[in-house]
């Protein structure tokens, strides 16, 4: 971290963004190198990478597949990157960022080490002045947001933390040197995504593991190998075509959805290409039909093929009922894929602890205590996910007009017009924000056409002699209306515990943040708006 610089100078800039993942390099490269504008990035992190630089616990791997879990932009740099997995590991994915940030010479206008603290606007200057936790102060006259959905880390409240002698650690803050598990009593919480990668790897490492779940989970096999040169190959010749398919697919995954309803075909049929998608593996098994996110009873049948999935590799008949869901369907919440997750809870060195019979009551100094019994721990791993798309964005302490809050306007939930900007707070970005499609898209994707569609909005200023844009409150209110109508229109809201929903953080107000309305149709919309003079947006 940087010292503190209270009396500083301010560094003035065309653009700050803030975040230098795969949205913030991007973003840097377009406004920089396209449109010739002064940017400085400010990274709270040491290194680039974002969501790949915070998330190195075991296991952490995309579960988008790597040759479109990266950028489309250049074809240059498509053409000499070779990924090694069907889905690589964090380190992999730096290293292509990485070698992105170096290709396109981006680390001269990123600043690491720089957590930001502040963001407020001076309507008369037209210009946002922009404060580190150490007191240092920009100026620039546009904001990007490029902060993530999901780096905000959840570390529940439980009583008693601070008094436990073991070592604890949260997956997304996960210690660079790594965790050495060998001859330990493991605790893990949590088994979203996260835990679920988690488990097998800690599991083949510590002496005992105890899970503790609090809502059992779906999970599909990944099915992760290397990319063969036949594959590398196929990659290679499809690679336009692939990136076309994704682009205009709802999801930004290169899949094809089957047009068929899985409640049209015979049930000995449907077990059949379930069958072939469990055996194929990864986030397209909601692929298989067309209506499993749709439609409450033909997800049934994708849900109950699951359980009976799980009851079939766990060998325990009590360990399995309490690994199998049934608060919620498949796919309501983000669906995890996993190698060997059921598997694991086979080993004799694994504990199922089942917290929804009894809760978690306090850490201890020697471990965790459920209602029932003290679990004597020497590391306690918090797979306990994050305060979700809204958490990193209130962590800037944006002011706009008026010395309006965004925590503030946001206090009943979220609302923005396109997930790109918030009514009283001009010529302020969000990117993959509450109301866009992020995290319900292969996220390259989506954050490609942020990127693309914000730097074409600051053209389009520039050469008509504009200085500002600001959404309309009544853009924002339609806005929201049919984010609520998207979501309601597909199972999604249905899961009540889901962090779609903001119901993993106490206190969180319950509103659908992400736009389920599709991303290639989201991407019309916004298309749209701008051929329409940015319809919806104030400019001046
Ligand atoms: P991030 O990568 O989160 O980067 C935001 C950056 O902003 C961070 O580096 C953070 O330090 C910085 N920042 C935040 N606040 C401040 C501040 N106040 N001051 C300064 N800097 C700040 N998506 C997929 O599509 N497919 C996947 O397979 C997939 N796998 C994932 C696996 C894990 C473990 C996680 C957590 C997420 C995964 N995601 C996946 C979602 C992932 O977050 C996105 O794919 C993508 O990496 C987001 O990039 P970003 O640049 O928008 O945000
Ligand atoms: P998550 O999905 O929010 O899961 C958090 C888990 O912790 C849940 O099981 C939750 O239980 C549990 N939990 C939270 N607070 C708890 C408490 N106080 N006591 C006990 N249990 C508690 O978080 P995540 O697994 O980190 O994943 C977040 C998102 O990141 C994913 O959905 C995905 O978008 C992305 N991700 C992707 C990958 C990938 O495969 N590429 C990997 C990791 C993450 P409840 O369900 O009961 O709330």
């Amino acid at each position: 971290m940087r010292e503190p610089n209270e009396a500083g100078p301010v560094h003035r800039y065309d653009a700050i963004i803030v975040g230098a993942g795969f949205s913030g390099l991007y973003q840097l490269h377009l406004l920089r190198d396209r449109l010739g504008l002064s940017v400085r990035v400010l990274e709270a992190a040491e290194g680039i990478g974002g969501t790949w630089y915070w998330n190195r616990y075991p296991g952490a791997r995309c579960d988008s597949e790597s040759y479109y879990y990266s950028y489309s932009f250049s074809r240059e740099l498509e053409d000499e990157w070779e990924w090694t997995e069907r889905y690589p590991e964090h380190g992999e994915i730096r290293r292509y960022l990485d070698h992105v940030a170096d290709r396109f010479d981006l680390r001269r206008d990123i600043q690491l080490g720089t957590r930001v603290a502040g963001a407020t606007y001076d309507e008369a200057a037209n210009r946002w002045t922009v404060t580190t936790e150490v007191g240092e102060r920009f100026e620039a006259q546009f904001v990007i947001a490029a902060v993530g959905c999901l780096s905000s880390a959840n570390v529940p409240a439980i009583p008693g933390l601070e008094s436990f002698a073991g070592a604890w650690y949260h997956t997304g803050r996960w210690p660079h040197e790594g965790v050495d598990f060998s001859g330990k009593r493991v605790g893990l919480i949590g088994t979203g995504s996260t835990g679920i990668q988690a488990t097998p790897v800690i599991a083949a490492e510590a002496a005992h593991l105890t899970v503790f779940q609090r809502t059992a989970n779906y999970s599909v096999p990944a099915r992760n190998g290397p990319m063969d040169e036949s594959f590398k190959a196929w990659v290679r010749e499809n690679s336009e075509a692939l990136r076309r398919k994704a682009r205009e697919a709802p999801n930004g995954h290169p899949f094809d959805l089957s047009d068929r309803s899985a409640l049209a075909v015979s049930a000995q049929e449907r077990e059949a290409i379930y069958e072939a998608a469990w055996d194929r593996g990864g986030l397209r098994f909601r692929a298989a039909f067309r209506d499993i996110m749709l439609d409450r009873d033909a997800n049934e049948t994708a849900s109950a093929f699951i359980r009976g999935k799980i009851r079939s590799i766990v060998k325990d008949p009590e360990v399995a009922e309490t690994l199998t869901p049934r608060d919620h369907l498949f796919a309501t919440k983000r669906p995890p894929i996993d190698t060997n997750y059921f598997e694991t809870f086979n080993r004799d060195n694994v504990t199922l602890v089942d917290l929804k019979s009894s809760p978690i009551e306090a850490i201890v100094p020697e471990g965790v205590r459920t209602r029932d019994a003290t679990y004597p721990l020497d590391v306690i791993v918090f797979a306990t996910g994050f305060d979700a798309l809204t958490g990193p964005l209130l962590g800037l302490d944006i002011r706009g007009r008026d010395g309006l809050t965004l925590k503030d306007v946001w206090a009943a939930g979220p609302k923005s017009y396109l997930g790109l900007q918030v009514p009283g707070f001009p010529n302020l970005f969000t990117m993959t924000g509450p109301g866009s499609p992020s995290v319900l898209t292969n996220m390259p994707v989506a954050i490609e056409q942020h990127a693309e569609w914000i730097a074409d909005c600051l053209l389009h200023l520039r050469e008509r002699g504009l200085d500002r844009i600001e959404a309309m409150p009544e853009a924002a209110e339609s806005w929201g209306a049919e984010v609520n109508r998207a979501a309601s229109a597909t199972l999604l809201p249905m899961a009540s515990s889901s962090w779609y929903l903001g119901a993993n953080v106490p206190g969180k107000p319950r509103v659908f943040m992400p736009y389920a309305g599709g991303m290639a149709h989201y991407r019309g919309i916004c298309e749209r708006v701008a051929a329409e003079g940015y319809d919806g947006f104030a400019l001046r």
